[in-house]
């Protein structure tokens, strides 16, 4: 029965030493690592071993690998940090109440960094968010008005400086887009956001802090009611496969 535990491989013992060491200040930010045979003397293990636990703490954003050069401890970025929790993320929003708790979040969230967009924005802030909207009203192929969307969304985000609003935002807006690839099938969905999009912009501009949150309300609401429209839509349409195809198959003799 102790089969079902899985032990833990020794590689991630090792990055967990290495982590502590960064937590405590014993390796700083900027500093490198010991080389890998030192850290292989240290705690008695191979090199397979050491080079494991490295790519480990590098894909946690905690190192920088450059080849030729010791491993060094970089500054943890906000990115890095919200993609580490995507994998649970994608598992919580396998669920109908997983996808309605993350809209509401991205809602109450999205409309907040408006409206301290619209209060503290600086003239090069606007003009990063104008850009942002020109690039989305001129997008009209699928793709590139998700990517265009996502990112007039960010510049609302980066607004006064924080990293960590864009990362969430860009994560939580990637998230859901996942679940809704399909939104911008419904008929003018996509330029109804752009439209939205336009207020929202002249909202912050006019630092109209009301105004700002209604119309990111307004936008995050009605992309929220696309979704679970064609969520419904398409479970009609496979019940009604489910039926024509029930209709084929013989039944009895
Ligand atoms: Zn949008």
């Amino acid at each position: 029965m102790s089969k079902l535990i899985k032990r833990r491989k020794l590689y991630e013992q090792i990055a967990e030493l290495i982590q502590e060491e960064i937590a405590h200040g014993l390796l700083k930010v900027g500093e490198q690592l010991p080389s890998e045979r030192d850290i292989m003397a240290k705690y008695g293990v191979g090199r397979a071993a050491v080079r494991e636990a490295l790519f480990a703490l590098a894909k946690m954003g905690l190192i920088a690998i450059s080849s030729g050069e010791r491993a060094r401890v970089i500054e943890p970025s906000p990115a890095v940090v919200v993609r580490e929790l995507s994998g649970a993320a994608r598992l919580f929003l396998n669920t109908e109440t997983g996808i309605r708790q993350f809209q509401e979040a991205r809602l109450v969230f999205e409309a907040a960094l408006a409206r301290r967009a619209a209060e503290i924005a600086t003239a090069e802030d606007l003009a990063a968010i104008r850009a942002a909207l020109d690039a989305n009203l001129a997008a009209h192929e699928l793709k590139r008005f998700a990517e265009t969307d996502v990112a007039f969304h960010s510049a609302i985000a980066k607004v006064g400086g924080n990293p960590i609003f864009p990362a969430i935002s860009d994560a939580v807006t990637e998230w859901l887009y996942a679940q809704r690839h399909g939104t911008a099938r419904v008929p003018r969905a996509a330029q109804l956001a752009r439209e939205w999009h336009e207020k929202i912009y002249e909202a912050i501009a006019a630092h109209d802090v009301a105004a700002a949150d209604a119309a990111m309300r307004g936008h995050i609401e009605q992309v929220n009611g696309f979704y679970w429209q064609l969520r419904d839509a398409e479970s009609r349409q496979q019940a009604r496969e489910a039926t024509r195809l029930g209709r084929l198959v013989p039944h009895g003799a």
